[in-house]
């Protein structure tokens, strides 16, 4: 298996429109491992779409508890069993995730007895393990270690950008965060950036087709960041590659991928890529660490 990350939906915010792209959620491919990176709707599909069998599921990191990065979860992870799973999931999230699958499971409880009885298949309740992590080191099996940094998206207080280092190659997720320089330090010469980002034009005829008005705007300023901010955080992490996920906006007609790029173009002059749902990179190494 070649190293690689698709894009699975790239929207930020749950809200769907036709014909647009979809909430967060991510496929890395590193070292061997599987890992899915954030659950908002869609992200089943859009697994199968990438041509991974759901019951090869293996890591699930959810970066927060936003309905755009977890609503998907449970399905998921349900949707997998049906398809045959048969060996342990690990799902690592922040506190609070134990509750959501918990009560999911609850939801689903008719459903998941009978497949029991009358299907024979294993219970889905011993096939997943919750992990609850905190900032700090995550996890470190087979040659790939994950470690998690808190950052600024308020009122969400429990919201980490995640490392994921294997064989020399190291992939970052900023999830969602306003400006957060130390998010710098913890993206030090990675090989691949996905950093969110928001572009201050579209969020005035954002915040008017949503209905929401100066309350939305207001979230959006305070806890997201601007396209260009995301270029400095890459030139000062000295990156190999800067990945632009969780858009805002991400399907007005008025913006164009070169919006974006003249953005980052402000402060970020190495190798860049506007997301959109489906695309695929192969990792490359080692940023320059300059
Ligand atoms: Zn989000
Ligand atoms: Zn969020």
């Amino acid at each position: 298996m070649a190293d690689r990350l698709v894009l699975l939906g790239t929207k930020g915010g749950p809200a769907l429109r036709p014909g647009g792209p979809w909430p967060t959620s991510s496929l890395l491919e590193i070292g061997g491992r599987s890992v899915v990176v954030d659950c908002g709707l869609g992200v089943t599909r859009a697994l199968t779409e990438a041509g991974v069998g759901l019951k090869t599921l293996d890591l699930v990191f959810i970066t927060h508890l936003h309905s755009d990065h977890v609503l998907e979860l449970g399905p998921l992870l349900h949707t997998a069993w049906t398809a045959g799973l048969d060996k342990t999931v690990r799902v690592y999230g922040p506190a609070g995730t134990g509750h959501y699958w918990q009560r999911f499971l609850q939801s689903m409880e008719f459903d998941i007895e009978i497949r029991i009885g009358d299907e024979g298949r294993p219970d889905l309740r011993d096939l997943v393990i919750v992990e609850e992590f905190a900032e700090g080191p995550v996890m470190e099996t087979d040659g790939l270690a994950v470690g998690a940094l808190r950052v600024d998206h308020p009122p969400v207080t429990e919201c980490f950008a995640l490392r994921f280092d294997s064989g020399g190659k190291s992939v970052v997720f900023s999830a969602d965060t306003a400006l957060f320089p130390p998010l710098a330090g913890f993206a030090k010469g990675a090989s691949m950036l996905v950093h969110e980002a928001m572009l201050e034009e579209g969020i005035e005829r954002l915040v008017a087709r949503t209905g929401n008005g100066a309350r939305l705007k207001e979230h959006l300023l305070a806890s997201h960041t601007l396209a260009a901010d995301a270029g400095r955080i890459a030139a000062d992490a000295g990156v190999g590659h800067l990945v632009l996920h969780h858009l805002i906006p991400a399907d007005d007609p008025e913006v164009a991928e070169n919006h974006w790029i003249d953005a980052v173009r402000t402060n970020w002059n190495g190798p860049l890529t506007i997301g959109r749902d489906g695309l695929a990179f192969d990792l490359p190494a080692k940023g320059t660490g300059g």
